[in-house]
């Protein structure tokens, strides 16, 4: 019996270890200590990439005035390092890092770094910030070695209490060795550090879905009216996609500049108040159902022409929210917005993700698309193309295309293209 029990222990123990080292998806693992009042954060990080994700060479993004006391790969020094300033517009004070392997490499690779240093150096727009009073730590800056080609990873942050400051990290939370560890749920886009003394966390679960609401200033009634409007929400997305989504934070940010942002399984918002919220309930609504679906469409790469997947299919599933809360003449009313909207506007088809009018054409044009579409198959046969869609993972406009080909036929799918490339 006692061998069994031990048995168990260490089959247990297995997975958990196999479960980190065989993953798919790079993993962080951060020993974070940090000084909200001094602006000083000190790091230990160690990097597992996956194979897969390897090449001979690695970028990395680092905030300049983080000190880099110690790099290794696999525990060696053969490789070449060059530094450059970052050429990356939402990270100007970001240190641009290359390696280059000595030999090439084609299996999984540790990275570990140390660093440290004061971080008082940030744009007016940064939605990172750290301070006694209120602290978020993002990609923006960034606080933790930053590949902006890696897309999703899951990470575990270990960080000692501070005097007076509560701290929340998205994911699971847990004791180990006198340090409160933070452990990702599912594989998402940053690993954001928000710390403040009056930081509270209001954590709810209906059915599936774990939500937390990390506030400073929320009163019960607004903490529940959200609680309802994103349960609502996540209860219509778990009826039309496959199931998923089951775990969600808003965060309210004390920020007073930067605007909100939203990240795999994270929404986080600045100057949300009673009044706001209560008096322009839709509009939040829209804003809620846009962010929520993000736990469905994510699988573009976001820093390409693909993102019309993420971004368009997003997009139209808040208005289908929304005409499902608020009837057909409040939706039509946002599609006849996105139509005056783009008049005259570039094709969706390779258009520059950081082009001038990327936010009309992705965010606009894209979902006026998928409602052409939709008009065009009905309504149950679009839920089941985008079912369709999310069980594939689809992530590239070719993929994308074939499925429709396969489902709706040959004329469809050139429809769509023809759509993309505004020829009809
Ligand atoms: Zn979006």
């Amino acid at each position: 019996m006692k061998q069994t029990v031990v048995l168990i222990i260490i089959s247990m123990f297995i997975a958990s270890c196999s479960k980190r080292i065989d993953s798919q998806y790079p993993f962080y693992d951060i020993d974070l200590e940090f000084n909200p009042g001094k602006q000083y954060i000190a790091v230990d990080c160690q990097l597992d990439i996956p194979a897969n994700y390897r090449s001979d060479t690695l970028v990395f993004y680092l905030h300049r005035q983080l000190a880099l006391s110690e790099l290794t790969m696999d525990g060696n020094k053969k490789f070449i390092l060059n530094t450059d300033s970052s050429d990356i517009r939402y990270m100007p004070f970001a240190t641009r890092y290359e390696i280059i392997a000595d030999n090439p490499v084609h299996q999984k690779v540790s990275v570990h770094m140390e660093y440290s240093g004061e971080i008082t150096e940030w744009s007016g727009w940064s939605p990172s910030v750290i301070s006694k009073e209120w602290t978020e730590l993002g990609l923006y800056y960034p606080w933790y070695p930053l590949n902006s080609d890696f897309g999703l990873f899951n990470y575990e942050v270990g960080i000692s209490p501070i005097k007076n400051q509560n701290i929340f990290l998205m994911g699971s939370s847990f004791k180990k060795n006198d340090r409160i560890t933070y452990s990702t749920d599912f594989p998402t886009n940053d690993i954001v550090v928000c710390a403040s003394e009056d930081l509270k966390i209001f954590s709810d679960s209906v059915g599936e879905c774990k939500l937390d609401i990390v506030h400073n200033t929320f009163p019960d009634t607004l903490l529940h009216a959200l609680r309802d409007e994103i349960n609502d929400i996540s209860g219509l997305y778990n009826k039309w996609f496959p199931e998923g989504g089951n775990r969600i934070c808003l965060v309210e940010s004390m920020r007073e500049q930067g605007g909100g942002y939203a990240r795999l399984g994270g929404i986080y918002l600045s100057g949300l108040s009673s009044e706001d919220y209560f008096g322009s309930r839709k509009k939040y609504t829209r804003y809620l159902a846009h962010e929520i679906s993000h736990l469905w469409w994510y699988r573009a790469d976001a820093n390409t022409w693909h993102d019309w997947i993420n971004e368009g299919f997003a997009e139209y599933s808040a208005l289908m929210v929304l005409r499902d809360f608020y009837g057909q003449e409040y939706f039509e009313k946002w599609i006849s917005m996105k139509q005056e909207a783009v008049k005259g506007k570039a094709p969706v088809w390779h258009y520059d993700r950081s082009g001038r009018d990327a936010h009309t054409i992705f965010y606009d044009k894209a979902p006026l698309i998928l409602y052409d579409l939709e008009n065009k198959t009905g309504r149950d046969e679009f839920r089941k193309l985008m079912n369709k869609a999310l069980v594939q993972e689809i992530g590239t406009t070719s993929l994308f295309l074939k499925m429709l080909e396969e489902e709706k036929g040959e004329e469809v799918a050139a429809w769509f293209l023809k759509k993309l490339k505004d020829e009809v």
